[in-house]
């Protein structure tokens, strides 16, 4: 995205992430964006975080520029056995939440003040008070699509009918099946800070959201119209928010050697871990497609467990011949791969997604073609987004987290198939207007360029 900055003019603004890569990535990618034209950010960290790569990316970014400046949020200790969850991440989403009043005299101390602070969704009913009370501006980052915000801002108040939940406002319905597991569970730590935060952002002073107006046009404009929430703040498309062209390697040189468009890139995001019996079928539907694949292969939840195993939960999972029996068609890495560069390879023609926000907005950026296969949360709302936009495919029928089923190789293998040499007509529109919305007088472009005046007027 072009730099929506003049000179001399440049506001201070604070950043409060939370915890897990896709909730991050954005972060980082507007913080960059604001820095290239002219922006001091200061990024509150809440520390210790919870994966090694989280830290990295961090680092990468506070390093890369005078413009960042880093605040230690030091998160006091926190009895898990008292939040009803194991999930690492939520419970670090807690964590912060509940040490949110130590907050107001760290911002307190951010030298020049801030023209305003922008958090992520997750901590919105712990910190909107908290900024409220030291009269900062608030905006909420709301790290997926606008079809899941329009659900977090009304659920519980929606309607389930005909295998269908209605979304006050919303013309359009959604599948039941599509509802995140958690949501079924009103004790569940998720539902609980899902239903707070839903109804806080009606406080903040806007919400800005990774998309753009061509990829959920109705579900935008409902939300601006005051359909689902009346009086709602402003919710801004600002995406797609894109790497800086300095962040990180190329693509692996093994790419390089397979034929365009012939390689499906395979990748459940940085905290989804199929089951093992799952992790074998998909192998043997890999391998049986005949497709060339680049598979990303997560064992574990969270990296830092992961350890220096690699090679032997490979084996272990996969079969000791099975890297020697795909050799030169298939390849299998364990740990982080860059998934920006992997995607605009050339090679790559298709994306195995569990469909998080950021893999589907990157995979539209390159025009890259999605086969949908959400595992939780917002992933088969998301899922439904690529599948209207003409993205990709989502084959509903196919189980994610909580369901018995496991998918057969035999399927996995046939739609891999039939989706690799499927057209690309429909996802290489997406990608034009992905990239006219993030370029110069594009829409995203726009909104952003609004907002950062918004903020100069606070600084003067
Ligand atoms: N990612 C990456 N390399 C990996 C795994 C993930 O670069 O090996 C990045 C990916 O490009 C995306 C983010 O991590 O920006 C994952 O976010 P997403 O919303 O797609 O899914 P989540 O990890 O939150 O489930």
């Amino acid at each position: 995205m072009a730099p929506v900055m003049s000179e001399g003019e440049a506001p201070h603004l604070a950043l409060l992430p939370s915890a897990g890569m896709g909730h991050l990535t954005p972060f980082l990618r507007l913080a960059a964006m604001l820095a290239s034209g002219g922006a001091a950010i200061t990024f509150i960290c809440p520390t210790p975080v919870v994966s090694a790569a989280e830290a990295a990316q961090i680092d990468d970014l506070v390093s890369s520029s005078p413009s960042f400046r880093r605040l230690e949020f030091p998160l006091p200790p926190f009895d898990v056995s008292t939040a009803a969850s194991k999930d690492p991440f939520f419970l670090q989403f807690e964590s912060i939440r509940r040490a949110a009043s130590l907050l107001a005299p760290i911002l307190s101390s951010v030298s020049p003040p801030p023209s305003a602070l922008i958090l992520d969704v997750t901590l919105t009913s712990a910190v909107v008070p908290v900024a409220r009370a030291i009269s900062l501006p608030v905006y909420i980052m709301f790290t997926s699509s606008v079809w899941m915000l329009s659900l977090c801002l009304s659920f519980p108040r929606t309607a389930s009918r005909d295998g269908a939940i209605e979304v006050p406002g919303l013309a359009e319905t959604l599948p039941s099946i599509a509802l995140p597991q958690a949501l079924r569970d009103p004790k569940n730590l998720f539902t609980i800070q899902f239903c707070e935060n839903g109804k806080a952002m009606a406080d903040a002073d806007g919400i800005i959201v990774n998309t753009w107006e061509a990829l959920e046009p109705a579900t935008l404009a409902a939300l601006n119209a005051g359909k689902v929430v009346p009086g709602l703040p402003p919710v801004i498309p600002v995406g797609p928010l894109h790497p800086s062209e300095k962040s990180g390697p190329s693509a692996l040189p093994w790419l390089d050697a397979q034929p365009d468009s012939s390689v499906i890139y395979v990748s459940f995001g940085s905290r989804t871990a199929l089951p093992p019996d799952q992790i074998r079928e998909l192998a043997a539907g890999l391998e049986n497609s005949g497709c060339g694949f680049l598979w990303v292969l997560k064992t574990k939840k969270v990296d830092k467990e992961e350890g220096e195993d690699g090679e032997r939960a490979m084996n272990e999972f996969l079969g000791e011949d099975f890297l020697e029996r795909m050799e030169g068609r298939g390849k299998v890495v364990k740990g982080w791969v860059n998934q920006q560069a992997v995607l605009r390879h050339p090679a790559v023609g298709g994306f195995l997604s569990h469909c998080g926000w950021n893999s589907v907005t990157e995979a539209a950026v390159s025009g890259v073609r999605v086969l949908a296969w959400p595992r939780h949360g917002d992933q088969r709302i998301n899922a439904m987004v690529v599948e209207k936009s003409g993205l990709g495919e989502w084959p509903k029928e196919w189980s994610w987290d909580g369901d018995d089923e496991t998918v057969r190789g035999e399927e996995i293998s046939r739609r891999i198939g039939a989706f690799m040499v499927g057209s690309a007509a429909a996802a290489a529109k997406v990608k034009e207007q992905a990239n006219g919305a993030a370029s110069d007088g594009g829409s995203s472009h726009r909104h952003l360029e609004h907002l950062v005046a918004k903020f100069k007027i606070r600084r003067h």
